[in-house]
């Protein structure tokens, strides 16, 4: 899934997991994850999360390779996150090799709206999910821990996310633009519609690529 902070790409995989059972594999969450374990490789990388800047490629790449090659991903897996720049788009593509192709999702959204989003958004403290924003209730749905806003998301930072998406991000849509299985809805559309246009974007690309 491609898209800016904020377009709805965590939210839209955890619905999308859930309906192709498949896993969802969000770089994002697994940093967080390793920061709040204060695991060497969190350690290495809070301050880079904290401050809007990209991880290093190579780092970022042998985790998800690794991930990747688990049971659970071998019928399908969504990425949420990754890859986020051309290097990294380009050992996915390696790695793809052989595989059934890639599906592309790109979420458009403006940058104004980004930025009001992100400035109401609150993440679960114990699972790390987004909070759904139609809700008030203090607690997470799934697991009922604490809802804090993420550390990234001040509107300094976000800003700076944006520009770094805007200069290593966005050039994928380019390495991506010309292949079939490529998609792009609207992401200021309600949740549900957003989900509902990529459902039918994604099967349409799949049931193509089946027909090839
Ligand atoms: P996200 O939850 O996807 O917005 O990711 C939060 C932060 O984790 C990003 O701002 C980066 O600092 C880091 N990060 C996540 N995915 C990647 C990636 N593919 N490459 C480099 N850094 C990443």
């Amino acid at each position: 899934m491609l898209g800016p902070p904020g377009a709805g790409k965590g939210t839209q995989a955890v619905r999308l997991a859930r309906i192709w059972s498949i896993p969802h594999i969000s770089t994002g969450a697994i940093l967080r994850e390793a920061v709040k374990a204060e695991t060497p490789l969190g350690l290495e990388v809070k301050a880079i999360i904290e401050s809007g800047g990209l991880i290093d490629d190579a780092a970022i790449t042998r985790i998800v390779c690794e991930r990747l090659l688990q049971p659970d991903a071998r019928a399908g897996f969504l990425l949420d996150g990754f890859p986020r720049t051309v290097a990294q788009a380009e050992s996915l593509d390696r790695f793809m090799q052989d595989r059934e192709p890639l599906i592309i999702i790109e979420i458009v959204l403006s940058e104004e709206e980004v930025l009001h989003r992100l400035a109401a958004r609150m993440i679960c403290s114990e699972c790390g999910i987004n909070a759904q924003d139609e809700s008030e209730d203090p607690r997470c749905h799934d697991c009922g821990g604490r809802l804090v806003p993420r550390a990234d998301d001040q509107e300094a930072v976000v800003r700076k996310r944006l520009e770094v998406y805007r200069k290593q991000t966005e050039p994928l849509v380019a390495h991506y633009g010309g292949r079939p299985t490529f998609c792009r809805v609207d992401g200021a559309q309600l949740v549900d519609e957003v989900t509902a246009d990529i459902v039918k974007a994604v099967e349409a690309a799949a049931s193509g690529q089946k027909g090839r």
